[in-house]
């Protein structure tokens, strides 16, 4: 989601020091802090095909190779493939012959097939000679995958080795325990039986068939004996209607076919409903409807309803050591009052840290089943590089910016203050009239960005939890990066 006026050029630093559009960021209302797609955990709530809207749990999804069974992509250009009737008459002569009368009428009552069709680019299923089908929906040839067993190899090999791992950590675990000296093992207190233990864990007790999988495979040889390319291969004349694409070809990596005329009909993706969910306190972000239909949202905490937005109206080319006018707007999406003050980002206190790494590394541990590595998350997170060079000129005031009304969108009317900052109000909206001082240092070319922060009164509407002493009222920093076109000469 973006604006098509004003991509990103407002951007706005997430607690975790990623720049994003504020239509990208969320915010927790029980941190009170801004996150971004990278500090929040991402959950599949359910598997559903985004043409047809059946909906189904994961495991089925899983046997079906995350694919819907009735609806299919273009194996041309990726459009949905519709589904057309036509009616065919029935080919009896000799029948007709030999029966003749009553019969003869019933027999030659159309008959309606169906056929796959792409609106788009005009394939039809029957451009490759897949025969048409009596019923509308289903029943299509499936081609069986020509590796299928050396797939299915693969697989049971990999999951066993899986399962070998997991067993060595259990029994790591357990030799560091009984080392310490302190800790009696279930097995040993309980006369608990290994296979039981395992039973315990969640692991499959087979023992003996996971390391037949690892004994019986083979793996895989390199060979140089490779098929000769065909003698006419730089001299044969090529037709560029007939070879297909690589997206094509690679859109089924299981026959890759090289020619047009072995394109099948692609069992359409489905497509996932997720939840987001804060890292630091485990509360949700966002959480959809479970209906495939609904593009409602149960919970929809995005930036955009609670922290002020910030728009550029317009600016003055930025040149080195001069002063530049910058109108923004700034919105208030709150139901609530809201005082404002524009602050330079090195006047913002620091947050404190120490809840942020270890609430991190448990969540992250979570969502993605890592083991704990902390250092990953602080190479990737880190506070992102301000431009010093142009300076907003900050009014010292606060600016008290009115709540949202609905109603008073209709409103036209804009009041003008006469103030040295403020060009109009209107409703929940102000415009501010603000100065960008460029160092003499900026080269002329160079992309002209300029940062300040925001001092916010924010009401929490979240009803206060018994065990934290929550207020009410809160006042929020945030840091903004805003891109003035080029540095003029
Ligand atoms: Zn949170
Ligand atoms: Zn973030
Ligand atoms: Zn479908
Ligand atoms: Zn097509």
């Amino acid at each position: 989601m973006a604006y098509l006026t004003q991509p990103d050029y407002v951007k706005y630093v997430c607690s975790c020091g990623q720049l994003k559009p504020i239509t990208s960021l969320y915010f927790c209302r029980h941190c009170l802090k801004i996150r971004c797609g990278f500090c929040i955990c991402h959950e599949v709530d359910s598997h559903y095909c985004a043409n047809c809207l059946e909906n189904m749990p994961s495991s089925e999804a899983r046997l079906k190779k995350n694919r819907c069974s009735s609806c299919f992509d273009c194996p041309s250009c990726f459009h949905t493939l519709s589904t057309r009737a036509t009616t065919a008459q029935p080919r009896q002569p000799p029948q007709d012959n030999a029966a003749g009368g009553d019969a003869k009428v019933e027999n030659k009552q159309p008959k309606k097939m169906y056929y796959l069709s792409c609106f788009n680019c005009r394939w039809t299923s029957r451009d490759v000679g897949i025969p048409d089908q009596p019923v509308a929906s289903g029943g299509w040839p499936e081609r069986t995958n020509p590796f299928t067993t050396r797939v299915n190899q693969l697989l049971d090999y990999y999951k066993a080795i899986a399962l070998q791992e997991k067993q060595e950590k259990i029994e790591r675990e357990r030799k560091k325990f009984s080392i310490r000296g302190k800790f009696i093992t279930l097995t040993d207190k309980t006369g608990l039986t290994g296979a039981m233990a395992r039973n315990i864990a969640g692991l499959p007790s087979a023992e003996g068939g996971s390391s037949s999988a690892i004994a019986n495979f083979t793996p895989s040889q390199a060979s140089a004996d490779v098929a000769e390319l065909p003698d006419d291969i730089f001299t044969k004349d090529v037709n560029l209607k007939q070879i297909t694409s690589m997206c094509q070809r690679l859109a089924s990596p299981e026959w890759q076919p090289a020619s047009v005329s072995r394109l099948h009909p692609l069992a359409k993706l489905l497509s996932v409903k997720r939840s987001q969910r804060c890292r630091a306190c485990d509360h949700n972000l966002t959480k959809p409807e479970y209906n495939p239909g609904s593009i409602k949202f149960k919970i929809e905490l995005l930036a955009y309803y609670h922290v002020p937005e910030i728009k550029i109206m317009s600016y003055e080319t930025i040149k080195p050591g001069q002063k530049s006018a910058l109108l923004i707007k700034l919105t208030n999406p709150t139901g609530h009052e809201m005082q404002v003050r524009l602050l330079q980002p090195e006047d913002v206190p620091p947050v404190e840290e120490d809840e942020q790494p270890k609430s991190i590394d448990k969540s992250l541990e979570k969502s993605l089943n890592l083991e704990k590595d902390a250092s990953l998350y602080k190479a990737m997170s880190r506070a992102p590089v301000l431009p010093p060079s142009c300076r907003v000129t900050a009014p010292a005031a606060a600016l008290s910016v009115a709540p949202r009304d609905d109603a008073a969108e209709y409103d036209d009317d804009a009041t003008h203050d006469d103030n040295d900052i403020i060009l109009w109000r209107k409703s929940n909206k102000l415009a501010l009239r603000l100065e960008v001082t460029a160092d003499e240092s900026v080269t002329p070319g160079a992309p002209a960005q300029s940062a300040f922060a925001l001092e916010y009164s924010y009401r929490n509407t979240v009803p206060p939890s018994a065990t934290a002493s929550q207020h009410r009222d809160h006042t929020l920093y945030t840091t903004l990066l805003l891109d003035l076109g080029t540095i003029g000469e």
